[in-house]
């Protein structure tokens, strides 16, 4: 059984309690490693060794750190397929798209590379006998506390602009999925950054997380992850009054109009909601379908979903591998049954798959409710699996702006309709960091992502992305002097 150390330092270390804890391969429920249980003995390790290194790192020049940047990218693109299988194994991403993630968040680094290098300050004009000028510094020591559903780019997205712009770095993986994590310290170990630029601890949120956001040697926490936890931090960041950067949850409403391409609406959507195993916080959450085409999109997302293999995720074949643990399987099959107790009603799915070959699996099969009202609990809250949630059908374009607002989330959401005019009144009008207008396009770096209310605070990605992670300066110099 392979047994793993943590990255803290420049150093292998074990927990200095010597504990470990298994981890399972969610295909089949078998241990596949036993990672160092970290504590907080560790984190004020790894502050340490972060802060040591800051004044080293943050000095280099922007050119040197964009270079390592770009190291970074070679590395993810010839490791992508073994840090790929890594999440395969571990989280249960089918390997018919793990590489490709991986090696599309190499893109993020370049991105960052080049643009760290373009970031200019500006001068203020004011009293011509004075000098006043903004720069950009960075932050200090960073910690990334990212979640499991993509196990490595979730951490990614927030290293490349950390890193490059001269913060030094934590990165608390989610505990059950670490392993991505752990293989990526392997290949940053062979660069030239000072001992404990990048660090990775090991262990459970509650204790690696929280003495991580509440200490006082660390500077910015960027988040990934649920709103009860983003909360959680918050709280205690506020402590030290840290910066924060908050990426959290969604029940993002998909809105399909009368004048929809009904066709390319439920091909898309079906694909989007059942990707990851509906395992993404840009999924859609809630249907809103209008009743002039609303028999025609449930016939349409009926047979895309049907297309879609559900098994192994070593199979080439499979587009829907497991939820990533037993555990979690338990609280999607708990949304299923309160989505029928309050009377919805399951038009496909809402099992566990026949076949023998997953019945140690952490698998559901895709699930499509209809007849679901705002006020169910599947209406409201975040499913976070292979669930498609069809609300009451609509007549009313006003009607169903206020039931598609009515939410705590406003990360992102879909409008599918012919008319611009109409489509971007609705874009206008939609609580959401995101609003995709007859497409369902993918993220890329130098796009902003945002979401509004109980979504998140600031920006990942996008020059947006890039600022988060600096501090602004305002120098004012007296050009009079020396007199
Ligand atoms: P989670 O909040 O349970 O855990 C996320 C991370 O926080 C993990 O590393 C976990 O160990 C750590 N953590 C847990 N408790 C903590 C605490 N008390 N203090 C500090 N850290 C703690 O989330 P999850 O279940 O891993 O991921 C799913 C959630 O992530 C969903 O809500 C999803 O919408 C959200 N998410 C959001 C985005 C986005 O871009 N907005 C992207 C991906 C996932």
């Amino acid at each position: 059984m392979a047994a793993y150390k943590m990255w803290i330092g420049g150093k292998w270390i074990d927990a200095v309690s010597g504990k470990t804890y298994p981890v399972y391969n969610p295909a089949n429920g078998l241990e596949i490693a036993q990672l160092s249980l970290g504590g907080k003995e560790e984190v004020d390790k790894a502050v340490e060794a972060a802060r040591k290194a800051f004044p080293v790192w943050s000095k280099k020049s922007q050119a040197e750190r964009s270079q390592v940047a770009m190291k970074i990218a070679n590395i993810l693109r010839e490791n992508a397929k073994e840090l790929g299988m890594i999440d395969t194994i571990d989280h249960g991403t089918p390997v018919k798209t793990a590489t490709a993630i991986v090696a599309g968040k190499a893109v993020n680094f370049e991105w960052a590379a080049y643009n760290s290098r373009s970031l200019m300050g500006h001068t203020v004009p004011q009293n011509p006998n004075e000098l006043a000028y903004l720069q950009h510094e960075p932050i200090g020591v960073c910690a990334l506390i990212t979640p499991w559903n993509f196990p490595l780019s979730m951490i990614l997205v927030k290293l490349a602009p950390a890193l490059t712009l001269g913060n030094t770095c934590i990165i608390k993986p989610p505990s059950i999925d670490s392993m991505a994590a752990l293989k990526l310290a392997e290949l940053l170990e062979k660069l030239e950054m000072p001992a404990g630029t990048v660090n990775v601890i090991t262990g459970p949120g509650g204790t690696v997380g929280e003495a991580l956001a509440a200490h006082r040697g660390v500077d910015m926490v960027s988040f990934t992850g649920s709103c009860e936890t983003g909360k959680q931090i918050m709280s205690l960041a506020s402590r030290t009054v840290k910066r924060l950067h908050l990426e959290l949850g969604g029940k993002n409403p998909v809105i399909i109009l009368d004048d929809a391409d009904v066709t390319a609406a439920a091909n898309q959507m079906a694909a989007r909601q059942f990707s990851n195993s509906g395992q993404i916080c840009a999924c859609p959450g809630r249907f809103y379908i209008h009743e002039k085409v609303y028999d025609e999109f449930v016939e349409k997302f009926v047979t895309a979903t049907s297309k879609l293999v559900v098994g192994d995720p070593m199979d080439e074949k499979t587009d829907l591998g497991p939820l990533v643990s037993a555990e979690h399987r338990d609280r999607v099959e708990g949304y299923i049954k309160s989505g029928l107790d309050e009377g919805a009603q399951i038009i496909l799915g809402g099992k566990r798959p026949a076949a023998a070959a997953m019945n140690r699996g952490s698998y559901v099969v895709p699930t499509i409710f209809t007849n679901v009202t705002q006020q169910m609990k599947i209406a409201r809250e975040e499913i976070f699996g292979p669930v498609a949630v069809f609300m009451e059908k609509f007549n009313s374009d006003d009607k169903v702006i206020e039931m598609a607002n009515d939410s705590t989330f406003g990360l992102c959401s879909y409008i599918w309709t012919k008319d611009m005019a109409r489509g971007m009144r609705f874009a206008n009008e939609i609580a959401a960091g995101t609003v995709w207008l007859s497409n369902a396009l993918t993220l890329a770096p130098e796009l902003p992502w945002t979401g509004y209310k109980e979504s998140g605070i600031g920006e990942e990605n996008s020059l947006y992305g890039l600022l988060e992670y600096t501090n602004l300066k305002r120098i004012h110099v007296d050009l009079t002097k020396p007199k």
